[in-house]
């Protein structure tokens, strides 16, 4: 572990202010963590169930009788509006309680028949997981993990995105008013660079990172190298297919709140709209018309409907990627550029006419801008949305559900949601395939990612004595 690490700071990306600077860990403050994580685990693994659920259900409350303070916090961070920041702060506390109240019936026993007098499998924790987090949601993806990880047995050690190390503070705090014994979850304040000598520490069992593709790379590598387990919830382009049949007003209106909410910046946001002919013209003035109902400006501000983006660099790519795709033969249908002024705002974008070659089809897009594709018919609709390196959700507008269950089966992603959109829910599994990642988390899937699914044989064998094992 390194030293000395310059000082990480944090901004108002709606104003560009320097809102805080924090000093990272030093190498002694990060192995105190670890230990305390370690030792904390030791005892945590064999509390009862009964006992972390109210300690899990103590969470959801703190963070209900303080969501005001918490959803501040997160719009001055990363500049996503207050409203959706409330919103996030409540899917948190349903999160602890969904896990306060699912996680036994998630991790009992089952049962095998076998020849054996008795044998089941269970399901144990890991010990020490490391949280590797984006900044997008930053309450969310961090309580997305560690509800179901804490109520395992896991204890957790939090690296979140530099950006948001205000919220960071404040989560572990949660879970320290909340009762939960010191150790159980702590922030570490690192930049990314230093996560592999994490992963490497020997005090640490596991990882999971929520992030880009190109940090899911250097983490798989880095637990590659230490085989250790991970789990990673990476990017993804999701396809927003349109076809001749489906109710276009309604597709058009949910385009805009899958492509628009958190100012663009989901990784299950729809950002690829396939669209079949017959409807094109039509989905396309639907579309522009909701989207023209957008409204950009300050995030504390309750009728703003978009905020800035997160970041000045992020605004940059984006500015980028737009140009390049127009260069490449698309058309702008709305928007296109940054609104010059305080703060990092862009102007929703729609782009037609994309072609498969474009930047925008073949790269995630983490901002306001869509993608308007034109398909000939739903074979290639479907050929289209599958022409992507990721595969994290998926829509598929139709009238016709049946056979949407039949072309959802042909489409390559983690999720398909039919006449919806993509959203992550504590009773669903959520996560990915191809570049998006893999894992899953959430539902009683997530849960058992960060355990030890344990075979247990009781002898003696039933009837005839136990045949020797022919092979492992
Ligand atoms: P990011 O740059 O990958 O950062 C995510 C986290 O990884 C941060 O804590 C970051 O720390 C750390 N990190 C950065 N480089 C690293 C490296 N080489 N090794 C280890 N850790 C590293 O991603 P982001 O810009 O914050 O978030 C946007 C990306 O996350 C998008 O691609 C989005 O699709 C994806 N995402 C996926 C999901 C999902 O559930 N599948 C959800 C949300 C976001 P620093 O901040 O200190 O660099």
């Amino acid at each position: 572990m390194a030293t000395k690490i310059r000082a990480i700071a944090t901004i108002n990306p709606a104003t560009g202010e320097h809102l805080e600077s924090f000093e990272p860990f030093s190498t002694e403050q990060l192995a105190a963590v670890l230990d305390r994580a370690r030792a904390a685990y030791s005892k945590w693994r064999t509390t009862s169930f009964d006992h972390r659920a109210e300690l899990m259900r103590n969470a959801a409350r703190v963070l209900r009788s303080q969501a005001g303070e918490f959803a501040r916090r997160i719009t001055l961070e990363m500049g996503k509006t207050i409203v959706e920041a409330e919103a996030e702060i409540a899917k948190c506390a349903w999160n602890c309680d969904f896990y306060a109240e699912h996680a036994e019936q998630f991790l009992r026993e089952e049962p095998a028949e076998t020849e054996a007098t008795e044998s089941y499998v269970a399901f144990r924790p890991l010990g020490v997981v490391l949280a590797v987090m984006p900044w997008n949601f930053p309450f969310w993806q961090v309580f997305r993990f560690a509800a179901p990880a804490l109520m395992a047995g896991n204890t957790a050690v939090l690296k979140h995105a530099s950006n948001v190390t205000r919220c960071a503070l404040e989560i572990e705090r949660v879970f320290k008013e909340a009762g939960f014994p010191q150790g159980a979850f702590a922030t570490v304040i690192t930049p990314g660079g230093e996560v592999a000598s994490l992963i490497a520490d020997e005090r640490i069992a596991a990882v999971t990172l929520t992030g880009s593709e190109a940090a899911g790379i250097s983490v798989a590598q880095a637990s590659g190298k230490v085989l250790k387990k991970n789990v990673l919830e990476l990017g993804g382009s999701d396809a927003f297919i349109v076809l001749a049949d489906a109710d276009i007003p309604l597709a058009a209106q949910w385009a805009v709140k899958s492509r628009f909410q958190n100012a663009g910046q989901s990784c299950i946001a729809a950002k690829r709209f396939i669209v079949e002919a017959p409807v094109y013209d039509a989905f396309i003035e639907a579309f522009v018309a909701e989207a023209k109902k957008l409204k950009v400006g300050d995030p504390f501000d309750r009728a703003t409907t978009i905020g800035p983006l997160a970041r000045a660099d992020l605004r940059e790519e984006l500015a980028a990627q737009i140009d390049a795709s127009v260069t490449g033969g698309a058309r702008v249908a709305l928007g296109g550029h940054r609104i010059e002024g305080k703060g990092y705002f862009f102007e929703p974008t729609i782009l037609v006419d994309v072609p498969e070659s474009a930047v925008v089809f073949n790269e995630e897009t983490f901002g306001p801008a869509a993608a308007v594709i034109r398909a000939s018919d739903t074979d290639e609709a479907i050929a289209l949305a599958n022409k992507s390196k990721y595969g994290l959700g998926g829509n598929l507008w139709t009238g016709d559900i049946e056979r949407a269950k039949r072309i959802a089966a042909h489409l390559e992603s983690g999720g398909v949601f039919i006449n919806g959109m993509t959203a992550s829910d504590p009773r669903l599994p959520f996560g990915g395939v191809k570049h998006s990642g893999y894992g899953r988390e959430l539902s009683h899937f997530g849960i058992r990612e960060f355990t030890n699914i344990q075979t247990v044989w009781i002898g003696p064998a039933k009837g005839a004595a136990q045949k020797a094992p022919a092979s492992e």
